[in-house]
């Protein structure tokens, strides 16, 4: 397929190159200078959107993809399909979607879970909301970038599904990380509190696959000093969408809403910037209840 690929940066570069690599027509194009590892470049976002099949998107957030989105639908042919795989807000995903679709263009949000890891190793998940015909066009791309790609319903849901995960996984990697932080005054050692807890009902993915405590577990970024993985700022950014979307929909999330408080408090107020957001773990170890 021709594939236009705007946004190589972290996530979007591998997703490129692993696009590239499976024999795919890439053209690339980020507004940062950037070392493009063979990716041919266009020299601008219409340029990039112009004679493709697909266009994808890996963009920082909402308002962005909509000033992109109305700078190439223009140019894209009709029928291509238009691939954000960002994380956005779901109004700004809806809204793209609208336009889209005045333009003839299938509009798809489809954003990813996997890190920049999954982007390399082409493991990512995609929640996808949009037409049926468009995953459908999507879905070789999809089996090339990801192990699994789910059609959630119709534009937006893609952003719903991300986000509403996401807040499950903030509040339980925080309540994981308190209860070991409880556990070690309770004396009770952190590899017994692992065995138990991993094949009991308290168990999760932040407990069982990306254990926060150092040495425990199968191999995650608490062994590596907390290096992301996946950054606190990031965690801050999609709770803030959670956040955002529950207030306009008048949804009662307060686990959500409080768990954006503590990354908030932990990124802006206690150096938690940079460091994987199951560095929670450390920063409860030093605290009391007052
Ligand atoms: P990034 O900042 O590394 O990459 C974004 C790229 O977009 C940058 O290279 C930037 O120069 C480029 N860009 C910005 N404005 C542009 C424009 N107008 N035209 C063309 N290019 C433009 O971010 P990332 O980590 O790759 O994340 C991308 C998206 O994926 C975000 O929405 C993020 O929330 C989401 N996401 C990231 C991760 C992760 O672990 N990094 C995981 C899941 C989802």
């Amino acid at each position: 397929m021709k594939v236009g690929f705007i946004g190589l940066g972290n996530m979007g570069k591998p997703m490129a190159l692993n696009l590239l690599a499976a024999g795919h027509q890439v053209k690339g194009f980020d507004t940062a200078a950037i070392n493009a590892e063979g990716i041919p470049i266009a020299t601008s976002a219409t340029d990039a959107a112009s004679e493709i099949d697909i266009l994808i998107t890996m963009l920082p957030n909402g308002t962005i993809l909509q000033a992109v989105a109305e700078m190439v639908l223009p140019v894209m042919p009709k029928d291509a399909v238009l691939l954000d795989c960002s994380t956005v807000d779901v109004d700004s995903a809806r809204l793209v979607a609208s336009i889209s679709e005045a333009n003839n263009i299938i509009p798809l949000d489809a954003p990813v879970s996997g890190g920049v890891g999954g982007a390399m190793a082409g493991t990512l998940t995609f929640m996808v909301g949009g037409p049926k015909i468009g995953f459908e066009k999507a879905t070789p791309l999809f089996k090339i970038m990801g192990q699994k790609a789910v059609l959630c319903g119709p534009s937006g849901n893609g952003q719903a599904a991300k986000i509403c995960n996401n807040m499950i996984l903030g509040a339980t990697m925080i309540v994981t990380c308190e209860a070991f932080a409880m556990a070690d005054k309770l004396g009770l050692e952190r590899q017994s509190m692992f065995d138990v807890v991993s094949t009991s009902s308290g168990y999760s993915w932040s407990m069982n696959a990306y254990c926060p405590a150092p040495g425990i577990g199968p191999s995650a970024p608490s062994d590596n000093n907390y290096t992301p993985g996946f950054d606190s700022e990031l965690m801050v950014k999609d709770l803030r969408l959670s956040q955002h979307a529950a207030e306009m929909i008048d949804a009662d999330t307060p686990m959500g809403k409080l768990a954006l408080e503590l990354y908030e408090q932990f990124v802006f107020e206690e150096n938690g910037k940079g460091r994987d957001f199951s560095a929670m773990l450390p920063r409860f170890e030093k605290r009391s209840r007052s």
